[in-house]
Formats: C-alpha cells, structure tokens, sequence
C-alpha cells in the first residue's frame, strides 16, 4: 500500500458502505444478494395517482435508486442524484439559476464545463466569469449566486482550498459547487469542508471501467436536492438503468482500485520526475508539487492522475504519444486501463487560446492517467516513448 503519511485518515467503512449500503437483499422478494436491475419504463399503479413507489422510469428507477443512496453515503451526503453525464449533472446545477444571475467558475476547469458555461449558459442570459482561485471573492457581483470550482483541476492538477473558497461563498451567501471527479469520495469529501453541492463524471474513477457515461450530483441540502430532483425529471437528464446497475456494481471495487491507482501512479511520477527528457511533473502526492502539503490536508490520497511538460513542443509531444504502446493515446482517465493524451489539441482545445496559454496549457504538457497495470510494465511503456522523442 501507497505511503499515506500525512493524509486525512481513510474513510472509515468506506468499502463496507459500497457494497452494502442501501443494498438489503431482504428489502426485494427474490431475496437475491445482488440487486435485480428494473429496466420496466413504467409501474403499475393501484389507483389512478396512488402507486407503491416508482410511477414512470424518467421520475424514478429502483436502480438509479440504490446508486443514488450510496454515492450519498460515500461523499458524506444526505442526498444523491444521477445524470446522463457529467455534463448533464451540470446542465441541470446551471437551470437552478435565472438569466442574469452570475457564475464564478474556477479559471482550469474540465474543458466540457468550460465550453458548456461559455457557450450554452451564456445563451440563456448566465454571466459567467473564470477567475484564479485567488481572485474569486473580488469577482463577486450583487448578482452572483454559485461558486464553481475543481479540485483537483484539469489539467495543470492545481488544489483548491476548499474550506477557504466554502468560507467566502458562505459569508456572500452564495453556494459552492465542487467538481470532485479526480479524487472520488474515496479520497475527498468535499461537503465535510463546507461545499454545499458535489459533483461527480461517474465516467472517470468511480465508474472505472470505461464503459458508462454518467454525472452525480451529491448534497445536504434539501432545497437545493429538491430543486435538482424536479430538473432531473422535468429536463429528463437521467441515466438508463442499466448502466446504474453496472455503476452499483463498479463502486464495490473503488476503494480497492483507488489505492492501487495511487501507488501506481506515484511510482510513474517518480519515474518521470528522474528522466532527463522531462522538464517537470505536476502529481499532487509528490512533494515537489507546490501544493502537496495543502493537498495532504483535505484528501486522503491521490488517484491515477499526473501531468508533465516534455523537453520540446508539439513535435516531441506527438512523436512521444504516438510511440507508446501499453498507455492509450485517448481522452477521458479514471478506468483500469492507462491513457494518455495531449490537452492542448485534444482534451482542452474548447479552451480559449489566450486562456490556455495563462493556465499554461502548451503543447509540451501531457496528461497521464495512470491505470492498473503492472508499474514496472507502464514504466518500460513510457521508457521506450521517450527514447524515441
Ligand atoms: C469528464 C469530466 C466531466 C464531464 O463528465 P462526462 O461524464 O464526460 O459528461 C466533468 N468534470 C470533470 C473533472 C471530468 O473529468
């Protein structure tokens, strides 16, 4: 196991409540030990308007159900809700707002969340501004309502103070949103911090396997839950019951799969931090990141992610990428398999020129999601390629 020294404690029954919670066999008449997946679209009804639980699949689905419950429970949350995708989680947090309303967003966001606020929610009358997480509380205006952050963020792997950014939000009354898809209940749980609202890529880690899309929206608060629960039937941004059912059964892996992403990914950092061909390496559990002590204060752990800027340009960078043969050269992170891409053309080329290069976006800067390989072999991989450079 990964050195965890200085970290926040592991999540006390974490594993447990992954496999178990919310998942009663004695509550289903089958009695089966693994929940039956309910793909019905619709329930029968005793009387018009009375019916047992679930009424039409886009309102509610026993499997999204029990998915829903335990993200809660494993984010130390009351309240869960699943989406389509991350960006329908998104979707959905951005229509709890009224044209003219105002939101800060964290200036390294995902590229997605960056595209949606700047190009959708713009057209329906939202003022978006992306701002350095030191910027923020000069940013407010009267009309702001949300403070949109990541941590860790994508790509450049900054961390955000949460308990400071939930402590200005707060004394503003206004909410914050933390997008928490790097790090996985597992690891960080923001609400403990002071966030009112999480939000997850299920996509990523916590699904792990590659093969789902889909969003989550973890909260403690009832009115914003309640609000969030209508969208997601009025706006109809809900995940099919299989892949909830898939997803149910993933997370009884993450905290195993966490761990290991972990000690793998520190090992591939280490590696890359020694190779001449390599000018730095951004990885949060590394002490050379600027950041690792803050980090060490409100997670405990880190996953599979690091970034590094190769010696070179655009040139080096596609001769390196195209050379590896065990890590894919592919978007998305977090499943078992090891990928690696570059965010300027690719992952973040939705970011604005000007902003990329702030946020020092360029095109020698390569993001690695590290999988669960053997290390020795994802290391050998990552030898060869930068040989070839
Ligand atoms: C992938 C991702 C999203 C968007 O999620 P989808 O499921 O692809 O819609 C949002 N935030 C982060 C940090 C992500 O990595």
């Amino acid at each position: 196991m990964a050195d965890q020294s200085g970290y926040l404690p592991q999540p006390q029954g974490f594993a447990t409540a992954a496999i178990h919670a919310f998942q009663d066999p004695e509550q289903w008449d089958s009695m089966a030990v693994v929940a039956p997946m309910v793909s019905s679209t619709t329930f029968k009804q005793y009387s018009p308007a009375n019916f047992k639980k679930f009424e039409y699949g886009r309102s509610g689905n026993p499997n999204r159900e029990i998915l829903e419950n335990c993200l809660a429970t494993l984010d130390d949350g009351k309240y869960g809700l699943c989406w389509s995708s991350g960006l329908g989680a998104t979707t959905a947090i951005a229509s709890m707002f009224n044209a003219g309303d105002h939101i800060i967003c964290g200036d390294d966001v995902y590229g997605g969340t960056n595209r949606l606020f700047n190009k959708v929610c713009s057209k329906f009358g939202l003022e978006i501004s992306f701002v350095h997480e030191n910027s923020i509380e000069n940013a407010i205006k009267p009309n702001t309502k949300l403070i949109w952050v990541e941590s860790l963020t994508n790509p450049t792997l900054k961390v955000i103070d949460i308990k400071s950014i939930a402590d200005i939000a707060h004394k503003h009354n206004l909410l914050l949103a933390v997008d928490s898809t790097f790090l996985t209940p597992y690891f960080q749980r923001p609400l403990n911090f002071g966030a009112d609202l999480v939000i997850h890529s299920i996509s990523k880690y916590i699904n792990g396997h590659s093969d789902v899309i889909m969003g989550a929206t973890i909260t403690n608060n009832e009115e914003i839950y309640k609000q969030l629960k209508f969208l997601q039937n009025a706006m109809g941004i809900v995940p099919a019951p299989f892949d909830c059912y898939q997803v149910t059964r993933s997370i009884k892996t993450l905290a195993l799969r966490m761990k290991q992403h972990m000690k793998n990914s520190l090992e591939v950092g280490q590696f890359l931090e020694k190779h001449p061909k390599v000018e730095k390496v951004l990885h949060p559990g590394l002490p050379s990141h600027p950041q690792h002590e803050l980090f060490k204060k409100q997670t405990s752990g880190c996953g599979g992610m690091l970034t590094f800027y190769l010696k070179g340009g655009l040139a080096e960078s596609q001769k390196f990428l195209s050379s590896l043969k065990i890590f894919a050269l592919a978007e998305s992170l977090g499943g078992y398999e090891s990928l690696a891409e570059l965010p300027s053309v690719m992952t973040h080329a939705s970011v604005p020129e000007d902003q990329r290069k702030v946020l020092k976006i360029t095109d020698n800067l390569v993001r690695v999601s590290v999988g669960l390989e053997d290390p020795e072999d994802l290391i050998k991989d990552l030898k060869q390629a930068l040989e070839k450079v």
